[in-house]
């Protein structure tokens, strides 16, 4: 069914419900990504994270995931803050995390655009994911032209950069696609000099066995590899480095959701992270993003990066 004349409602519905972009494009294989997402994992680029061998058709086509797709609705949701961690010696907390688990908040929205989308236009066969399947949200999103993927891999959009979450439905209902957009990286090079691991091994490659994020998130070893030592650059959730150096985030704006907002945690002092123990983590970390490293996760993090932790 073409749906594209209900567009307007719906982007108006998106952003009555807190995503800030909305575009459409149509559902079908991902040719130009097939070859790339086959060498970066032929040169093992996923480290120890297996579920990303497993898929591999599902990530690349839609209608595996939602028999007779024809469209993919993305959706951007803004975590971009202008709070800070209070004490500059705490270890490190990627911004996303400043608050409640982003799977919450954003798909309780997600599924009620998509009740909104069923009561406008009848019968709807579709799914609703935020960083749930393999769904390759970013290559999504910038065929809808909410962005380009920039030379760190994240998905960049010239009027807010790149702090937010990529949410999509993929759906059997058909609309005009509205993108891709324009790469406009030209000639920067900064987030490949400024990373701490030297994750970026060439534009638009990021060696996920190398990248921060994956170290002290993902990656589930009793220990870190101490070729990482002293490369940590402080961070035991996350990095932020390749964005926060990136010129397009000049443009970003802070959100208004307070449910990304947990003001203890910022305040918590590098001595606090330090005597961190099981009972003080489950209280300050409920519902947090920090809960996927667990406590033994967190506990071997800031180690890594102060043996001094208790
Ligand atoms: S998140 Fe950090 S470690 Fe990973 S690629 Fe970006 S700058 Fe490098
Ligand atoms: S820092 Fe420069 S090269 Fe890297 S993603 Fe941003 S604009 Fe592109």
């Amino acid at each position: 069914m073409d749906a594209t004349k209900y567009k307007n409602q719906i982007l108006a519905k998106a952003q009555e419900l807190g995503f800030f972009y909305c575009g459409f494009s149509k559902a079908g294989f991902l040719e130009d990504e097939a070859p790339r997402l086959e060498n970066w994992l032929k040169n093992n680029h996923q480290g120890k994270m297996s579920y990303m061998e497993n898929h591999f058709d599902k990530r690349l086509d839609p209608s595996k995931l939602v028999p007779g797709a024809k469209s993919v609705i993305s959706l951007l949701f803004n975590y971009a803050t202008d709070h800070k961690q209070l004490d500059v010696e705490a270890p490190k907390i990627s911004k996303y995390a400043y608050g409640e688990d982003y799977h919450y908040l954003v798909k309780e929205r997600l599924v009620e655009l998509f009740s909104f989308i069923k009561d406008l236009v009848g019968e709807v066969e579709g799914r609703a994911f935020v960083d749930s399947a393999p769904v390759m949200d970013k290559a999504w999103a910038s065929k809808a032209g909410l962005g380009w993927i920039g030379k760190n891999s994240n998905l960049i959009h010239p009027k807010e950069g790149s702090f937010f979450f990529i949410a999509e439905l993929i759906t059997d209902l058909d609309f005009e696609q509205d993108g891709p957009m324009k790469d406009y990286c030209g000639t920067c090079t900064k987030c490949i000099d400024d990373c701490p691991t030297e994750a970026i091994v060439a534009p638009y490659v990021v060696d996920g066995s190398k990248c921060i994020s994956y170290l002290t998130i993902e990656l589930k070893d009793e220990l870190l590899p101490n070729e990482f030592k002293g490369k940590m650059d402080n961070w035991a959730f996350g990095c932020d480095v390749c964005q926060d150096v990136c010129p397009w985030n000049r443009f970003s704006k802070p959100h208004k959701e307070e449910r990304f907002q947990n003001p203890k945690l910022l305040d918590f002092t590098k001595k606090d992270w330090m005597d961190l123990n099981e009972e003080t983590y489950r209280e300050l970390l409920k519902r947090s993003p920090l809960k996927r490293a667990k406590f033994k996760g967190i506990k071997r993090n800031l180690l890594f990066i102060d043996p001094t932790t208790k």
